[in-house]
């Protein structure tokens, strides 16, 4: 007969683990009462552990499995402190909408605020919890946080910031913002129900600002009066139009051979000082008076090229309407990593306005090897270089984000100038293969000619703007559609006449123009080029007058006649501006040079009998 077995009493139950958290030590007996009361009230036996923390400051605080019940005296203040900041910001912000000159608070705003204080009645707060099982590098894995979303804020206790990045079946990995040197194994985690945001706003122009949207110039706080989530949907096709506007870098070589239009993405590409800042914050600085609004990302870069970058802006009168989101190579790589969208966040909050952007990413290799720490950190799995997988998509889904937006989005749009940093000219190297596919063109800048002085130093071949040509100037585009071509034969001719080859006629006569073109072409830094003057230059370059000027004379020639035009005829100069044509004034501007060249031959004549 078969055994039956009997059932006195139900199955022994794991017991939960209570933490048990006063301000001051609990008297044993009332301790028993909580012990009792607690294993009634969950219906199963409990392991519990009293903990006296002082800086509680009263009332209790239960943590049950991953449920927190914080009725205590601290958690009260913070919340009471938290909406009465909520509550005068308010006030503040009717009373002073133009920002924060003189505020003071009315009698109406005390009394209001003193209303809140008395009504204000404590209540337990329920949340959900987890616990640091491993830190270090900027990075954690907490367990616990069931509901915790991707890219949501976590708040560590002590006061330490970071952002769930992965979810895994029994734990998240967070990146560690502020705050890492106070988390430790077993500190607390919560979740906060809030995406990561910056303050975006006019508010932040002319600021240097860290990648949560802090200010770091020392010039005080920022009463930015909105927010937006660093990561958010790219506009849709729908919402976009075709670029048709050009973006004027100011520098001749990129905007007669390589144009950029408002709301293209044009990578800068090249080795390491090789002139890739400098264009980029030239165009910054040629936006000057032209409406358009710029944001710097700086990351992974030394803080003292960073503070170089700010006086250059502030030298030439651009950071009034710049910002500059900056994460130097001392910073976590978690912050590098967010930095990029969060620049992005505050340029689309100016596009989404109806307003025109130029953002600049200096770099994002560095920005693919902080993602690449990051990740290496969480224990993603290493691919190609070591890069994790999605490395091409956070930058595919950061670019996208620049658009043109249509008339009914505002027209508003974003223009962006990522930076990648090639190692020996190697173009097919993971990276920098990504970010070309990604963009809509690139200017490569090559070490070889900046180190001959060719600068800036594009390379026209490898150069190109699959969209901008489109919204080019019409007189520029007139005047350029040639130089490219004669460029690039003059480069391949004279590497072959290296050789001391017999050239014929035609062969001597492109080598003569390209020689010219070259020395026109060179520009220094930080002296950005309106329109009317390129267009100026490129005419001089379109006919025949360069072509017994010595070499060495021409730079200074174009130059000089550029002056001399813009004293003695300012109204071609404006027409020019004005009509971005060159048909009406080519009579005009061809006997003015033809006059020009008469008393430059005087003046080189005199010059070259007194040497
Ligand atoms: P890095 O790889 O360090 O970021 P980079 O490629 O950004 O360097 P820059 O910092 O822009 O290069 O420039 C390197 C140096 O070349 C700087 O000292 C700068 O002043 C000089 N330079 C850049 N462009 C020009 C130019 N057009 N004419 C003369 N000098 C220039
Ligand atoms: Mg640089």
């Amino acid at each position: 007969m078969k055994p039956v077995r009997e059932r006195t009493q139900p199955p022994a139950r794991r017991p939960v683990r209570v933490i048990v958290r006063t301000a001051r030590p609990l008297s044993p007996e009332l301790g028993q009462r909580i012990r009792t009361y607690l294993s009634e009230a969950l219906g199963r036996p409990v392991a519990i552990f009293f903990e006296h923390d002082p800086s509680l400051l009263g009332g209790i605080a239960l943590q049950v499995g991953n449920t927190v019940v914080d009725a205590s005296l601290s958690r009260s203040l913070e919340e009471l402190r938290a909406k009465l900041a909520d509550h005068l910001r308010a006030a503040v912000m009717v009373s002073a909408p133009g920002g924060p000159g003189g505020v003071g608070l009315s009698r109406e705003t005390l009394r209001s605020a003193i209303e809140l204080v008395r009504s204000y009645t404590p209540a337990p707060v329920v949340e959900e919890v987890g616990t640091v099982i491993a830190v270090g590098d900027g990075v954690a894995r907490v367990s616990g946080l069931p509901s915790a979303m991707a890219g949501e804020l976590v708040a560590f206790d002590g006061g330490g910031e970071g952002m769930v990045l992965d979810l895994d079946v029994d734990a998240v990995g967070c990146i560690v913002f502020s705050g890492g040197d106070r988390i430790v194994e077993g500190t607390v985690v919560r979740c906060t129900g809030r995406v990561a945001d910056v303050p975006v706003g006019e508010e932040l122009l002319g600021r240097v600002v860290n990648p949560l949207g802090d200010p770091v110039d020392g010039k005080g706080p920022i009463l930015a009066r909105a927010r937006r989530h660093i990561e958010g949907p790219a506009p849709g096709v729908a919402d976009r139009e075709p670029v048709n506007v050009p973006l004027q870098t100011g520098i001749l070589a990129v905007d007669a051979m390589v144009p950029i239009g408002r709301g293209q993405r044009e990578l800068i590409i090249g080795d390491r000082q090789t002139g890739k800042t400098s264009i980029a914050v030239d165009a910054i600085i040629s936006q000057k008076g032209s409406g358009v609004l710029c944001v710097y990302v700086a990351i992974g870069q030394k803080a003292s090229s960073i503070a170089q970058t700010v006086s250059v802006l502030e030298e030439h009168g651009a950071l009034p309407y710049t910002i500059v989101v900056a994460a130097s190579a001392s910073d976590p790589a978690p912050l590098q990593y967010i930095a990029p969208y969060a620049g992005c966040a505050m340029a689309e909050h100016f596009m989404y306005s109806g307003k025109d952007v130029l953002i600049v990413y200096d770099d994002l290799s560095k920005h693919a090897a902080a993602h690449r720490e990051v990740a290496l950190l969480l224990r993603r799995p290493p691919g190609r270089e070591a890069y994790p997988g999605d490395v091409f998509y956070i930058h595919g889904r950061l670019l996208e984000r620049a658009a043109k937006l249509s008339r009914e989005r505002g027209g508003g749009s974003m223009t962006a100038l990522p930076i990648v940093e090639t190692l020996a000219g190697d173009v097919s190297a993971y990276i920098p293969t990504n970010t070309i596919s990604i963009t809509d063109g690139q200017i490569y800048l090559e070490s070889d000619l900046f180190f001959s002085g060719v600068r800036p130093a594009v390379n026209v071949g490898l150069s190109v703007s699959r969209v901008g040509g489109d919204a080019q100037v019409p007189a520029m585009r007139e005047l350029s559609s040639h130089l490219r071509l004669d460029l690039a034969q003059y480069r391949e001719l004279s590497a072959f006449a290296q050789f001391g080859a017999d050239l014929d006629k035609a062969t001597q006569a492109q080598l003569h123009r390209g020689e010219r073109i070259v020395e026109v072409l060179k520009q220094p830094n930080h002296e950005v080029l309106a329109v009317e003057e390129q267009v100026v230059m490129l005419f001089v370059l379109s006919g025949e007058w360069l072509d017994d000027v010595p070499v060495d004379q021409t730079r200074w020639f174009v130059r000089e006649f550029l002056v001399h035009v813009k004293e003695a005829y300012p109204s071609l100069m404006r027409r020019i501006r004005e009509t971005g044509r060159i048909d009406e004034v080519r009579g005009d501007l061809g006997r003015a040079l033809d006059a020009f060249k008469k008393d430059f031959a005087g003046v080189m004549g005199r010059h070259a009998e007194s040497a």
